[in-house]
């Protein structure tokens, strides 16, 4: 034989030729190599089905090598494809590189003809067998070769049935399947205007070519489309001796996941129905009996499968999907893959195989998907629940939540401040919904994909987020929306109560109960074992106690960014801090301050006692001022009422606010008066900052506790900046010391938020022990972007365009702000080698962004604390990739 060969018996090939014989193809061969009872048979290339795909025809000498093939196959069996008496039958079956699970076709039965089903009838002794199998025959091959309607043949057959009163498909008696096989030639003559094709060689023929054209049927290329597979694979074809599950009590079809895919746990999953065919299971009238059953239905076989399972489970060293059939009692294997599976199963199965041994720990580790287990961590529906399913949109940010519609961002924030629990719908979000956002429980959007602004913001915030909802239909005018296709529901008015699973993108009707997300003891064991992988700490951003203490639950070892302007916010503080910033001089300035003064101390207090024993890194005041100032044209309006009422204190009072309040606007806030700056022009604030966190730790150290301080002053560009503060600080310190008469070590630090900085880290190096990458800030300052607005306007675009791979706020631009991360690591360190260096923000959550960290010689990275348990995990997969 010359050429390339395109046939392989399952005997020849092995789990490794996946790119050549397709998933399915390779598992036959390599469950055929274990000496498993597979069904023998062929695999044609994926290499055909491209030449074919190409030119329109078989290549040469594909046909040439299917007879020869088909030959071997015949004298192992003792049987022929097409014989009177004793016919071959095969199935002839797709099977992709990757997995697309029913996106392409198979026929079952194929050689089936006139004279071929008497021989069958004859040899079986089961003339109702040969006839329900030359039934299934014509139809899947009308169906998937001749393209005639599923539902004509279903019509057909369920006329038969209902004349021979049988309750199911497998109660239909010979003379009526009989009968409808003839129904059946009819109809395929009436669509085809051709009698349907009863030369066996040609039938198989024709499924070949119906397999490879399959490849590219609406369906599969729409779903390589959205799972990013390439249109180049081509399929397999596998031409496999059949098997009969059809064959009496005694045989079944079923399927099988080796472990449980919802939970994990061990032991056999799966379904059965016996004396049926393929995919009577998913399809067919009857509902099949959970696996366990086939224990007393069939012991023997049972046993067998059982054998089977576990053999597979140790080869592959994982949990498997399997197929199989039983006839007359003997089992066979038709297929197997690796099971898909929750992320609950996964973890528990994982931790499992490491216990038993199959895996090791690290495996066990490296196997996760850290962002498939972040559902683990999220409020969840109850599984107990019934539910209403409205509508499935994008799984944008996980979690579940329920509230009441709202249709915009200021009744959002108007009914949830007034405690109400809402649901904020739009047609899609912007920078100016945030606070809605903020207000609501979760957000619905209609369109917007995964990374439009709703589900960024959401995710950011840890808010469940369905985006890209189409078929809600919302009518902004009317404040009403409907379900698209399903005029029977009628149009919701807002304050209708729905819950959205930001998991599976599904909408629901009505409040579902929620549960807590369940650290199983397995997840837990896992993140353990993480931990002894990883080199990064893993530390959380974390502003109050509470926070602090749900990071130390979740396994954070410090906190890497303690923001302190969220302190200054509430109803008792805002005016002192208001006081402070109008104050016409120190001494009035002071005054406010030293008011701030104890609250602060509490404040930070509270934070370190919950860390005990792990740093707490306290970030000086960075947000510009005018933030604590009311909005001018609120002033503006009370002025005038002032005025009108000539309230001579108010008038002064808010001309007052009024000035400064326009002598502190900015043009550019993110550019502005803020971080270190406020520092540099008014020392006294980070002055109190630094005795209120040293106040605290001297009283944590008088109790006896251990208070770990990392003082950080943000958004430093020039060393001047950080020698004049480090020394306010360190001035401060002293002065605590005395008064207290104890020492009080702490570090000092600085965040490189700006790319000067981190071009400067040298001599930054020389004031700050350690350094803390805000990428955040460095990300804007870098591309020269503001969040907000990139992401509000231009940056789906961007990403759309492929002119950015991710967005850079999620995922951290290696290529650019990377660069100045690396180049300051070594700055720094060069200065000071044992500089501690890491990095908070969105990214310290971000497996990808965690990878970056660990190969660029990072110490630490910070995130929210409900990520901290992800970036373990991926701190611990960085380390393991090397
Ligand atoms: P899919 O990829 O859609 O699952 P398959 O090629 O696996 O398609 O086949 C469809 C059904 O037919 C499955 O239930 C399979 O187990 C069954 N089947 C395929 N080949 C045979 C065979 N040779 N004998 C018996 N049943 C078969
Ligand atoms: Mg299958
Ligand atoms: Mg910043």
């Amino acid at each position: 034989m010359s050429g390339e060969r395109y046939v392989f018996d399952f005997a020849e090939g092995s789990a490794a030729d996946r790119a050549r014989l397709g998933g399915k193809g390779a598992g036959l061969a390599e469950m055929t190599r274990l000496g498993l009872p597979v069904p023998p048979g062929f695999t044609i290339t994926t290499a055909a089905c491209i030449r074919y795909q190409q030119t329109g025809d078989f290549p040469l000498g594909l046909l040439d090598q299917v007879w020869a093939a088909l030959e071997r196959l015949e004298a192992r069996l003792g049987r022929r494809l097409g014989d009177a008496r004793d016919p071959l039958l095969v199935s002839v079956r797709s099977g992709a590189p990757v997995s697309m699970p029913g996106m392409m076709d198979t026929v079952l039965n194929l050689g089936l003809n006139p004279a071929a089903v008497e021989g069958l009838a004859r040899v079986t002794g089961d003339r109702r067998f040969a006839f329900d199998s030359y039934r299934r025959f014509i139809q899947m091959f009308g169906n998937v070769v001749l393209h005639i309607e599923h539902d004509r043949f279903e019509q057909l057959l369920a006329a038969r049935r209902l004349e021979a009163g049988a309750a199911t498909d497998a109660a239909i008696p010979a003379p009526q399947l009989e009968a409808l096989v003839a129904d059946y030639l009819a109809l395929v003559a009436e669509r085809t205007g051709k009698a349907f094709p009863q030369d066996p060689f040609q039938q198989l023929v024709m499924a070949i070519r119906a397999v490879f054209d399959s490849w590219n049927n609406p369906r599969a290329v729409v779903y390589r489309k959205l799972r990013r597979i390439p249109d180049d694979l081509g399929t397999a074809v596998n031409v496999q001796a059949m098997v009969f599950g059809n064959r009496g009590p005694t045989s079944a079809t079923g399927v099988l996941f080796t472990r449980n895919p919802n939970t994990g746990e061990p032991g056999l999953y799966g379904e059965y129905l016996t004396n049926a065919q393929g995919e009577d299971v998913v399809a067919g009238l009857r509902t099949p009996a959970p696996i366990g059953e086939l224990a007393q239905e069939l012991p023997a076989a049972y046993a067998d499968l059982e054998r089977a399972a576990s053999a597979l489970e140790a080869h592959y060293r994982d949990m498997q999907d399997v197929e199989f059939t039983i006839e007359e009692g003997r089992l066979w294997v038709l297929q197997t893959r690796t099971g898909k599976r929750t992320a609950r199963a996964a973890v528990r199965i994982a931790v499992d195989l490491a216990r038993e041994g199959v895996i090791d720990r690290a495996e066990a580790v490296r196997r996760q998907d850290p962002e498939q287990l972040r559902t683990l961590l999220y409020r969840q529906l109850d599984p107990a629940a019934s539910l209403t399913v409205l509508a499935t949109g994008l799984p944008a940010s996980p979690g579940a939540a329920g509230g009441a519609v709202v249709f915009d961002a200021d009744e959002a924030e108007r009914r949830g401040n007034a405690g109400e629990r809402v649901l904020l719908v739009r047609p899609e979000t912007t920078p100016d919904d945030i606070h809605g956002i903020v207000a609501a429980q979760g957000v619905l959007t209609s369109h917007g994909g995964m990374t439009s602004h709703a589900a960024i913001v959401a995710r950011g915030m840890g808010k469940p987020a369905v985006t890209g909802c189409e078929a809600v239909v919302i009518d902004l005018e009317a404040r009403q929306f409907t379900v698209a296709g399903r005029p029977e529901l009628g149009a919701f008015r807002e304050g209708t109560f729905l819950t959205i699973d930001g998991a599976s993108g599904r909408v629901i009707l009505g409040e579902v109960p929620t549960v807590e997300p369940d650290l199983a003891p397995e997840f837990l064991t896992l993140l353990e074992w993480a931990d002894g992988m990883k080199r990064l700490t893993v530390e959380a951003n974390a502003d109050t106690p509470e926070d602090a203490q749900k990071a130390r639950e979740f396994g954070a070892t410090g906190i890497g960014l303690c923001r302190t302007e969220h302190m200054f916010m509430g109803q008792d503080r805002l005016p002192v801090m208001q006081e402070m910033i109008l104050a016409e001089s120190p001494e009035e300035r002071t005054a406010a301050l030293e008011r701030l003064l104890p609250m602060q101390e509490e404040d930070f207090y509270g934070i370190l006692a919950a860390m005990d024993g792990y740093p707490v890194t306290i970030r000086l005041l960075d947000p510009p001022l005018h933030e604590f100032l009311p909005d001018a044209q609120e002033t503006e309006r009370e002025l005038a009422q002032a005025l009108a009422r000539g309230d001579e204190p108010a008038v002064a009072r808010l001309e007052a606010v009024l000035r400064r309040t326009r002598a502190l606007a900015e043009f550019n806030p993110m550019l502005g008066f803020r971080g270190v700056r406020l520092g540099v022009v008014y020392p006294e604030i980070y002055a109190m900052q630094a005795r209120a966190i040293f106040q605290a730790q001297a009283r944590l150290l008088a109790e006896g506790r251990h208070p770990v301080v990392e003082v950080m002053i943000p958004l430093v560009a020039v060393p001047a900046e950080l020698e004049r503060l480090a020394g306010v600080v360190a001035e401060t310190c002293r002065a605590v010391e005395a008064e207290h008469n104890r020492s009080l070590p702490y570090r000092l630090g600085t965040m490189i938020e700006v790319p000067r900085a981190a071009l400067v880290a040298d001599r930054l190096a020389e004031y700050a022990t350690f350094f803390s990458f805000g990428t955040n800030d460095l990300t804007q300052t870098t591309f020269g972007f503001s969040r907000d607005d990139a992401e509000g306007k231009f940056l789906p675009a961007y990403i759309a365009e492929h002119i950015l791979p991710d967005n850079p706020f999620i995922t951290l631009d290696q290529e650019g702000v990377g660069q100045l991360i690396t180049l300051a690591v070594a700055r720094g360190r060069s200065r000071r080698p044992d500089l501690k260096v890491g990095i908070c923000g969105e990214h310290g959550g971000d497996p990808a962004s965690i990878a970056f960290c660990h190969r660029s010689g990072l110490d630490y990275v910070s995130c929210s604390p409900y990520r901290v348990p992800i970036a373990r995990l991926a701190a611990a997969q960085a380390a393991l990739a090397g």
